[in-house]
Order: C-alpha cells, then structure tokens, then sequence
C-alpha cells in the first residue's frame, strides 16, 4: 500500500493540496513506497502563522506546565520507540537495532530539556548599588525553526525542538524529504501529550521550502544539520535575514591509531564505527591514519571483520548493516572506489561484490569497502562520502598523523587509539576538532552537553543540545531594580556607577 505524507500544522494534518511532491523509497527494494507533499510559501506561511499565533500562550504557561507536557512526551515517547525505529529504518534504510539507538539518544535530549526549569534559572545580585538589585532572566525567542537532514530523521530533530519548546518557544520543523514519517509520527506524539496546536508544525519539501523559512519575518532562529555546502548557504542567508542560526556541516571524521594501541579494539572500532548505518552517519569515521609500523596488521584484521559483516534489509534481524538510503548516493559513493583507485590507492575490500542476504534486486546495495594507501590528495579523502568506505592513510609519527587531522578542512569527530595516556592527552589538547574520542570511535556527545564540530563542520558560534541549545533557543534580559525608600531624593545627571 502505497503511504502519502502530508504536513503537519496547527495541530492537525494539513488538508491542502500539493502543487509538487517527491517519492518516498523503500532503499531495501528500491521500489517507491509512497508520496511526501512538498510545501512552498503558502504552506510556510500557514505553519509559522499557526506557531507564531501559539507563541504568546505557550510563552506564558508556567515553566512546571511546560515541564509537565514535555514529561507526557518522553513516557509517549518510549512507548511507541519500536513504532518509530521501524517508520526509520523503512524509509532509510538502517537496521532497525541501530534505529532504536537513534530513538534512545532524542529521548535523552527530551530527558535533559524536562529539566528546564532549572535551567532556565537567572541570576540574582543583591545591593549592586545601595539599595539595587540586577537579576538576569531568559526568554524565548517566538517562532524558531529546524532544517534536518535524512541520516537521523528522528534524532537530529530531537537535537532541536524539545529544548526549544521547552524554553517557550514555537517551532517549525522542515525535515528531510527523503524519510518525512518520523517527523509526522512525532508531532502525533507531541499532541498526545497535550502540547497545545500550532507549538510543533512540520513542513515538508526541499529548497522551495527551506528558502520559505530562511526568508520568512516572523522565523526568528534556525537550526540547521547537513552538509556543509548547504549549512554554509542557510548560515548566509539567515543571517542575511537577521536570525539567529547554528549550522552544523559535513565531515570527514579521522580514527588515528598508534603503534601501542590494541590493535583488535582497533580494528572493531574501524569496523563498526565506519560501517554501521552504512556509514550515513555524521559521526562516521571515514578515515583510519594508521602509524605506518602497524598498518598492514591493522588492515588485515579490518578484513577478518569485514567477511563476517551481514548486509541485509533493514528490518531483517539478521542485518548489521542496511542499503543506502537512494540509488543516485549508492551510486556516487560507489563511485569512490573507481576514482580512488585511478589516483593510486588500493582497493583492500571491494563492497561491490559483497553478499546481501535477501532483497538484493533493485535495492540501494554497497557493502562495506576499504581503500587503503589513500594520500590527502585523492578525491576520495578530499570529499565527505558519506557511506560505507572507509580509507586507510599510513602516517610515519604521531605529529605527522596530527598534522595530517588538523590540515583537514572538517572539524566534526576525530578518535585516537592508544594505550599511552601522555599521547591521548596531547592529542586531546592538540587536535583541531569539535568532539574527541579516546579508544572510542563515535564520540556523540551526552544530552546534557552540546553536540557540535569546529572549521567547516559548523557555522555559527552555538552547539546543539545541552546548555549551549537553551542559550541558542533563549535571549537574556538584564534587569536592574531600584523600589524607592522614603530616603531617596536628589536628581543625578552622572553615567550609572555603583556606589
Ligand atoms: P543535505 O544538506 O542534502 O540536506 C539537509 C537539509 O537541507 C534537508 O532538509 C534538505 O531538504 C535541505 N536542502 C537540501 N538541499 C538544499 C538546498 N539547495 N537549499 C536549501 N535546502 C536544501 O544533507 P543530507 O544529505 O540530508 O544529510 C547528510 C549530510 O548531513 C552529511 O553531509 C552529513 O555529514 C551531514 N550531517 C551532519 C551532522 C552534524 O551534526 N554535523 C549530523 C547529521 C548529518
């Protein structure tokens, strides 16, 4: 049965028509599972009017109020997270185990902003002056908006919009077009739990749509999450419209390993953090800079793994890794492996020719590859790919492993492998990247703090989530006090000072 998925504004379904629509995929078959409608500037307008006439309701219902709904929201939540993990993994591809783990770190962040009353706390300074008081309070901004990619429909809207509304603000929430349901399945849930109409709205579509948004008066914040050539278009041109934005890009996220390290917890780190979600994950490690003296060991044991790896449907129990999430990516990624050949790298493991277990006809298929002896020149270490490839660099020290991380114009995630405690210190003081891991390959930052890369990972000057995310979602208010006694008296035309 074909589905067809529509907007959610204003607290309901939107009953109007299309004018474009775009195909949604099932990447195990390849074939089109349904239709998502794609809004222009009549549907924006529709949904930030419905969130901007919520606003001042929701602005002014007590913080406990707020708190509470967002408590209903996390019980709804882990209810229905296998409902959830199953809409993703159909529409994207990835197993459905691993689209459990999505669901489990959104409902981490719902958790950290059901903490919103504490965190919204100002200051208080008594007597900063004789008989003057100054306090801090923070504020919501209105409406504020998400623009999400297609690799966690669930999660990285999850990033955004619970602490957002926590805060008291509205929210439009333009997700990918590519998996749309999750973002539908979640405003249900967000009614469920009594979150007034208009608070949470979903638009679908593309550029129309993200355009209709950047553009937009009344939009006075947007998040964005995708790649850095669009992250990069959505920093300019919010700005251009006087809004706030954080813009979280692409990556090329380095795993440097050391000769002391442990070479199997290496080597499944490689595996797993590479190849999990078929490497559509921000996160990813993309590249392995080996210290030369133990690379060919290194490669070898990534081999062993990789023969084991089950490539399958998503929704296949047996799967650890799923399809690509359309054939045009498939074939772009699989395209690194002819190209980084050409430049002189070697292809270890050929993901073309990998075994999938069922449904292999028409399905977005490329199993896990390795191009090893890959130099920083080559297209395939230039560019983020964005799937299951991961290239292997061979460096001859420390420092030059360093220096190659550094000169990499991305700045998302970056591990070191190592069992000497003075290197992973150094590394973690050294290295020019948002989120480091230490003998851990997807360093993905807890709820309660931010998520975010350096260079041309992110542009803006906020990280998602944590305290950094109230900060983005609030705009502080400095109040100075004085309630007369009958002693005072005098006019005084100096510049204020305390005394
Ligand atoms: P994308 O940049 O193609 O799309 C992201 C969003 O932008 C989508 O909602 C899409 O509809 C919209 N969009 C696409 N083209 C547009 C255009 N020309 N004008 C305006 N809007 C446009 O990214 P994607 O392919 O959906 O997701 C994968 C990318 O996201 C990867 O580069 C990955 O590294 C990145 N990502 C980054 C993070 C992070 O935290 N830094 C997290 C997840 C994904």
């Amino acid at each position: 049965m074909s589905k067809h998925v529509t907007h959610w504004i204003d607290g309901k379904p939107f009953a109007g028509t299309a004018e474009r629509r775009g195909d949604i995929y099932n990447p195990a078959t390849g074939e089109v599972a349904g239709t998502v409608d794609f809004a222009g500037a009549a549907e924006v307008d529709a949904a930030v009017a419905a969130a901007r006439a919520a606003f001042p309701a929701w602005r002014d219902t007590s913080v406990t109020k707020r708190a509470a709904v967002l408590f209903r929201f996390r019980e709804l939540l882990h209810a229905n997270r296998e409902k959830l993990a199953r809409t993703i993994s159909a529409e994207h591809g990835k197993v459905v185990s691993d689209a459990f783990g999505e669901v489990s770190r959104g409902l981490e962040v719902v958790e950290f902003a059901c903490g919103i009353p504490h965190l919204l706390k100002g200051g208080y300074s008594e007597n900063v002056s004789t008989k003057v008081d100054a306090y801090s309070i923070l504020q919501p901004l209105g409406v504020v908006a998400g623009i999400t990619p297609f690799n966690f429909p669930a999660m990285v809207p999850m990033w955004m919009f619970p602490i957002a509304i926590a805060c008291g603000n509205t929210f439009v929430l333009k997700p990918s077009e590519k998996d749309p349901s999750a973002a539908v399945l979640l405003a249900e849930l967000w009614a469920e739990a009594g979150l007034p109409e208009g608070v949470f709205n979903v638009v679908h579509g593309d550029k129309a749509a993200v355009d209709g948004i950047l553009e937009h008066d009344d939009v006075k914040a947007v998040s964005f999450v995708g790649s850095t050539p669009i992250a990069r278009y959505i920093y300019e041109t919010a700005a251009r419209h006087g809004k706030r934005v954080q813009a979280l890009g692409g990556a090329k996220n380095h795993m440097v390993v050391l000769p002391d390290a442990d070479l199997d917890l290496a080597a499944d780190a490689a595996v797993s953090a590479g190849f999990g979600s078929a490497g559509e994950r921000c996160m990813a490690i993309s590249a392995v800079v080996a210290v030369e003296s133990i690379a060919d060991d290194l490669v070898e044991r990534v081999k062993d793994r990789v023969a084991r790896l089950r490539v399958g449907p998503g929704d296949d129990e047996r799967s650890e890794m799923g399809p690509l999430v359309t054939g045009p990516h498939r074939d772009k990624v699989a395209s690194y492996l002819e190209s980084g050949v050409r430049e002189g790298a070697t292809l270890a493991i050929d993901g073309r020719v990998h075994p999938v277990l069922s449904g292999e006809n028409g399905g977005f298929w490329l199993g896990p590859s390795l191009l090893d002896h890959v130099t920083p020149e080559m297209g395939c270490y230039r560019d983020e790919i964005f799937g299951p490839v991961l290239s292997l660099l061979r460096a001859p020290t420390y420092d030059a492993a360093l220096d190659l991380v550094n000169a990499n114009p991305y700045g998302n995630g970056t591990a070191i492998f190592t069992n000497d405690g003075g290197a992973a210190r150094r590394f973690q003081n050294e290295v020019e990247v948002g989120m480091v891991g230490i003998n851990v390959p997807i360093p993905v930052p807890m709820a309660f703090y931010s998520f975010g890369g350096w260079k041309s990972s992110l542009f803006g000057d906020s990280h998602a989530h944590g305290t950094e995310g109230v900060h983005f979602y609030t705009r502080t208010k400095a109040v100075t006090a004085r309630w007369l006694d009958p002693s005072h008296g005098g006019v005084n035309l100096g510049f204020p000072t305390n005394g």
